[in-house]
């Protein structure tokens, strides 16, 4: 680590290095109008030691000579450097194409153990070293460490009913190290990861306060990488509560985060334990919604009959959608593909509705689902 570790430097510091350790590429952005610094050398050097796929990525290369450029920073030994320049975008095309070629060497995460994975995310201080406590100490569970797949992160495995849950990153949410623990970036990167490897992914929000723009882009980490979902209000035993203010809550959660209105909430306190037995039900639920699969005639019957009820609108080209059949692609979640006469013809509404349609008829409560429309080729003559 650089030295002058101290105060803000040393936290900004410490998040850069947990950034490149769950990163599979780092850029490593230099001045070209200021040349080699020390840091630059510093840093070059600690990427190198930890084995780091790196770029040198040299900015504001506007007005020097690249050719020298290249040849100085070359020294840093972390291969060919490569010129841009931020502000007119030259070079990014280049950077871009570089990125995807050393992306696609990278080889995916290899998961250790056939366990349902459980990430618990939310913003800081909303309870999740608590609740995961909790989960590890209630009775009846056997809780067994593991490895994570980053340097400092360990997994808790949980028996719990003959099912076997891998609590991911349990180490990192219950010691707390340091204040940069409860810094959004630090939270937001380790959530990212830990979104990544779960099958399921408990949403902590804080039940005695007003949720925040924090919590929504938490929570949306989730909904946009299709993990099956459980929203859990927690510290539920601060909330002064009649018998309607579960329901209040759950409704003003889902108007103001429409992307969770599927998603199960339950409502506990990782203090008292409250509830907290009901998680692991609640995560098999969703995992088994979203790992079901529907027939290809189930799914296209329910689709046009969901047509028929209501027409798509006719598109700008003069064309009237429509659905010849469709299958499920995948599974977590739930990806179905529809064969249509023009699929820029259904406008997003339309698909929506599509979708409200098929949540009616087959519910997958708790998981994402996802549509693919594609245009099918008539063959002429
Ligand atoms: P994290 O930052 O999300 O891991 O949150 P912590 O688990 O560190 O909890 C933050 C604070 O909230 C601590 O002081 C906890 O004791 C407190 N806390 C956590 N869960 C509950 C709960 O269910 N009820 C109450 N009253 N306090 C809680």
């Amino acid at each position: 680590m650089p030295t002058a570790a101290v105060g803000m430097e040393a936290l900004v510091k410490e998040q850069a290095w947990l950034a490149i350790d769950t990163s599979s590429l780092v850029l490593l952005v230099v001045d070209g109008e200021s040349g080699i610094t020390p840091l630059d050398v510093e840093i070059a050097k600690l990427l190198r030691e930890k084995n780091k796929h790196s770029i040198v990525v040299v900015n504001k290369v506007d007005n020097l000579d690249r050719e020298m450029l290249v040849h100085e920073f070359y020294r840093l030994g972390m291969g060919q450097p490569l010129p841009v320049s931020a502000l007119h975008g030259t070079g990014t095309g280049e950077l871009l194409e570089k990125v995807e070629e050393s992306l696609g060497e990278t080889p995916p995460v290899e998961e250790s153990s056939d366990a349902i994975r459980v990430a618990v995310i939310g913003k800081p201080n909303v309870g999740k070293s608590s609740l995961v406590n909790r989960l590890l100490h209630q009775k009846r569970m056997l809780v067994d460490e593991q490895p994570g797949t980053t340097r400092d992160s360990v997994d808790s495995l949980l028996h719990c009913d003959g099912h076997e849950f891998m609590l991911i990153d349990t180490a990192g949410l219950r010691r707390k190290r340091s204040v940069s623990d409860k810094v959004e970036v630090y939270c937001v990167v380790r959530a990212v990861r830990s979104v990544e490897r779960a099958n399921v992914v408990f949403v902590l929000f804080d039940a005695s306060v007003p949720l925040t723009a924090q919590d929504i882009r938490i929570a949306a980490l989730a909904y946009r990488s299709g993990k099956a979902s459980v929203v859990v209000f927690n510290k539920w035993d601060l909330v002064k509560k009649d018998s309607r203010t579960s329901i209040e809550l759950e409704k003003l959660m889902k108007e103001q985060i429409p992307f969770l209105q599927h998603m199960p909430a339950v409502f506990v306190s990782a203090l008292t334990g409250q509830r907290v037995s009901e998680l692991p039900r609640l995560a098999l639920s969703v995992l088994s919604e979203s790992r079901r699969e529907l027939g290809e005639e189930e799914l296209t019957r329910a689709l046009q009959i969901a047509v028929e009820k209501k027409k798509p609108p006719v598109s700008r080209s003069g064309h009237t959608p429509s659905i010849k059949r469709a299958f499920q692609s995948s599974v977590e979640p739930p990806t179905f593909t529809l064969m249509t006469n023009d699929a820029r013809a259904f406008r997003k509404a339309y698909i929506l509705y599509l979708m409200r349609c098929l949540r009616q008829r087959f519910g997958f409560d708790g998981t994402p689902i996802r549509l693919k429309l594609r245009t099918v080729i008539r063959k002429r003559g």
